[in-house]
């Protein structure tokens, strides 16, 4: 199997029929990702841009990729972090990506549910059993992340979501008949609020395959353990329901995306919900009190 340019192939993209060789192919990587961050203008001249960084694959390959982009184009990259509090887990990714960002020169911050918000999840899921423990993380994180990003006077968050992410959640939603989030999956999310930090997701045309043969291919060190509240069992049946279709007919995801990537315009501006302040903390929501002071409460 060789690429166009001669070499030896070491990927073969089934749903466009390219085989390319190590170099065409991390080209060909960062040229789709600024294809992406153009075709949308995700980022622009002088954007502060925080990257949400876990640890894993995908979020350090979106840093390692904009870090090379914000070499040739004026944006600046701050590295930010959120620590759940779950032992034998975050704790050896955060380790990863202070590696990661002292090689590539990128400030790195770190902020813990337990300093910030008074419960690590470690805590929260002994006490909570009928709430399960990603409710409260994906809340807590998203909360965090908005409010540190803005305060940082970052102007963008970026993360890491790469194509299966993409089309799992689009199909999640669907199915769920949740129209309120199915209507939130573009690849640019902005609530009409200024204390809201405009969400970018650069990798979202990536298939997560092509970002682990990035990330060897560039010997970026990134973390494989697995949270142990993970078990998203619906997440599962739908990525098992994609990777057959895929399989089946190799241009399903991308279909899938295109054809949502079309009705969004039209979903996100029916769907879109007048933001407010939170009466407690001040943040932005769409109810009269924020989901994380709900949590709180309920802590
Ligand atoms: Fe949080 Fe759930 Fe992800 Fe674990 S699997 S980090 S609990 S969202």
């Amino acid at each position: 199997m060789y690429c166009k340019c001669g070499k030896k192939a070491i990927v073969f993209r089934r749903y466009s029929g390219e085989k390319l060789c190590e170099r065409c192919f991390n080209k060909s990587m960062i040229e789709r990702v600024k294809k992406v961050i153009r075709k949308y203008s995700l980022i622009e001249k002088n954007d502060r841009v925080g990257v949400a960084v876990s640890g894993g694959k995908d979020s350090l390959v979106l840093l390692n990729i904009l870090k090379k982009l914000s070499e040739k184009y004026p944006f600046d990259l701050i590295a930010v972090t959120i620590d759940e509090g779950i032992k034998g887990y975050r704790d050896k990714t955060i380790e990863i990506v202070k590696k990661n960002c002292k090689l590539l020169g990128i400030e790195s911050k770190v902020y813990s549910f337990k300093k910030e918000l008074g419960h690590s999840m470690d805590e929260i899921a002994k006490r909570d059993r009928k709430l399960s423990a990603c409710s409260y993380c994906g809340v807590f994180r998203r909360y965090l992340l908005n409010k540190k990003t803005r305060e940082l006077g970052c102007n963008k968050i970026a993360i890491g979501h790469n194509l299966d992410d993409e089309v799992q959640t689009i199909l999640m939603n669907f199915l769920r008949g949740d129209l309120s989030r199915f209507g939130r999956t573009g690849s640019y999310y902005i609530y009409s609020n200024e204390r809201f930090v405009p969400r970018i997701k650069p990798l979202r045309e990536i298939p997560e395959k092509e970002n682990v043969v990035y990330a060897l291919s560039n010997n970026i060190e990134v973390g494989f353990s697995r949270c142990l509240y993970a078990g998203e069992a619906y997440r599962n049946n739908i990525r098992e329901f994609l990777n057959k279709m895929e399989l089946e007919q190799p241009t399903t995801k991308y279909s899938l995306l295109r054809s949502y990537d079309k009705i969004y315009p039209l979903i996100a501006k029916n769907l879109a919900k007048k933001v407010k302040y939170c009466e407690k903390c001040g943040e932005p929501t769409i109810g009269d009190i924020c989901k994380t002071c709900e949590f709180l409460e309920k802590l």
